[in-house]
């Protein structure tokens, strides 16, 4: 059997306080055909974020730049940084082969859901929006403004879910994990990316 498979862009997307950075991780340590794309941020790096594995932490004017030089796949302004998705993460990747995974916000997925012919989308939605509020007070790293100013953020973010092919909620981490790993296994069946000789024997 002669099989071959071309890369799959994977774009994620969910409201902040979703889970959607750990579904990822999870997805990623458990399918090593998976990699992710960098963006570059003008946003400062948290504690424990390393330069160019969780983002490429750029400059305003470098970020200008960039824009400047047709760099970027989509890029958007999100919370009040600016965001951008390199092509230089992606295209070549999906060449060989691998599978590419855009953790971008619905803006820029919006953009890439429009311009790219081959892609699968998936928006990872919270149980409620009270248990959104409760994520993203708990997790401590954000004050009351910027808490409400995500919150309002994931009104619209929410009322575009139905441009994606698929919606998972993340009321359980495990079973979001399951499903996105069953959707991922089934679209890498689809004929947009597999292609298969059968022998004579
Ligand atoms: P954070 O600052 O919490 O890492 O990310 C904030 C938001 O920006 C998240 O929704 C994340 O998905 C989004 N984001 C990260 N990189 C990109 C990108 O390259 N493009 C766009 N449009 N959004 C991004």
């Amino acid at each position: 059997m002669s099989e071959t498979r071309k890369g799959m862009l994977l774009v994620i997307s969910g409201p902040s306080g979703t889970g959607k950075g750990t579904v990822i991780e999870r997805l990623m340590a458990q399918d090593k055909s998976l990699v992710f794309s960098v963006s570059a941020t003008t946003r400062a790096p948290r504690p424990g974020e390393i330069d160019g594995v969780h983002y490429h932490f750029v400059t305003d004017e470098q970020y200008d730049q960039l824009v400047a030089d047709g760099a970027f796949v989509e890029h958007a302004t999100v919370h009040a940084n600016r965001y951008g998705t390199l092509r230089s993460e992606v295209y070549q990747r999906l060449e060989r082969g691998e599978n590419v995974v855009l953790d971008i916000d619905v803006q820029g997925a919006l953009n890439v859901i429009a311009s790219e012919k081959e892609k699968v989308s998936i928006f990872i939605l919270p149980p409620s929006m009270k248990v959104l509020r409760e994520r993203l007070t708990g997790r401590g790293t954000e004050t009351p403004e910027a808490v409400e100013r995500r919150l309002h953020n994931a009104v619209w973010e929410i009322s575009q879910k139905d441009h994606y092919e698929y919606k998972v909620i993340n009321d359980d981490l495990d079973e979001c994990v399951r499903t996105m790993q069953a959707i991922i296994a089934a679209e890498k069946h689809s004929s947009a990316y597999y292609s298969v000789e059968v022998p004579e024997e």
